[in-house]
């Protein structure tokens, strides 16, 4: 079998490894293929054209967007966008700008409840990658108004905690149609997360074409019952680790949860059916 981790996060956005360090553990454990799915940005397949330029992994670009509807966070992955694109740019900008402009928010929201976080403390741990709570969570339990991640987000940050701070709207409609824009393949990220499924059809009305069935919060039965449903709408069943770093939990590495080659193949496969070229799929392009 050539297995392949299809969804990855690096220090280009909110992860603790860089690109390279990634591609590195990638090839310890075997992987024939890794993609890179970074929040909000393509950069981190920018630093890996000279590092990867011989070797035996195949990197996949990939971008993860986080979407809203009716409250509840959906999130769509990317595959195979052209970062230069001038829509996929322009809802780039948008939403770094909006991203900044929340994190304010949310440090705001913290020094009313006496939790002392300055905003360039924030910044200085997201080293020029796409701010996220992540990061701030990290800044807390530096700080030691928390001991771990987890306690962060329970406590501060998470879902309708205290200083939680909701994203400018952007609808899943939007996120596929971006990526359908800028030539890539839009996947349904972990549907399992949201325990509601009755959005599903109108994202395959919308355009989704996989479904991200395997993931590590995903049990036997989610497993079984979104393949089930892939089935039903014809969807590419792809999987992934969603790796961060440790942090994740310490058993969850990247391949810790993976799929078989062919579920890279089939997107390859939609995608040259829509006219992609051999080049624009198998090699990361010089200046992402
Ligand atoms: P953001 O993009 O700023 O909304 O942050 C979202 C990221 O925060 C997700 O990709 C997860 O990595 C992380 N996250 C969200 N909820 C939790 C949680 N309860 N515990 C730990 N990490 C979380
Ligand atoms: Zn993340
Ligand atoms: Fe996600
Ligand atoms: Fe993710």
């Amino acid at each position: 079998m050539r297995l392949v981790d299809l969804h990855v996060h690096t220090t280009a956005s909110d992860g603790l490894y860089s690109p390279a360090q990634l591609v590195g553990e990638a090839l310890k454990r075997g992987l024939a293929a890794v993609a890179i799915t970074d929040h909000d940005t393509m950069k981190g397949l920018q630093e890996l054209d000279s590092t990867t330029a011989n070797c035996s992994l195949e990197i996949v670009p990939g971008i993860e967007f986080s979407t809203f509807y009716q409250k509840k966070e959906i999130h769509l992955l990317g595959y195979y966008c052209d970062p230069e694109n001038l829509q996929l740019q322009e809802t780039l900008s948008k939403n770094h700008r909006d991203r900044h402009l929340r994190m304010e928010k949310m440090v705001n929201k913290l020094k009313e409840m006496d939790v002392f976080v300055e905003l360039d403390e924030v910044l200085t741990t997201v080293k020029g990658g796409v701010i996220g709570r992540p990061h701030l969570a990290a800044v807390l339990c530096q700080k030691g108004y928390c001991s771990t991640v987890e306690e962060a987000f329970n406590s501060y940050i998470g879902y309708n905690r205290p200083a939680y701070v909701e994203r400018a709207p952007f609808s899943p409609g939007e996120a596929i149609a971006v990526i359908k824009e800028a030539g890539g393949f839009p996947v349904l990220a972990h549907p399992g997360l949201g325990n509601d499924d009755t959005y599903i059809p109108s994202l395959v009305h919308a355009g989704i074409k996989g479904l991200e069935v395997y993931h590590p919060e995903h049990d036997a039965a989610s497993i079984t019952k979104y393949l089930r449903l892939a089935r039903e709408y014809d969807l590419v069943v792809t999987g992934g680790s969603d790796f961060h770093g440790e942090h994740s939990g310490p058993s969850l590495h990247i391949g810790t949860v993976t799929v078989d080659y062919s579920s890279l193949e089939a997107i390859k496969k939609s995608l040259r059916l829509q006219g992609k070229g051999a080049n624009d799929l198998n090699i990361v392009k010089k200046g992402f």
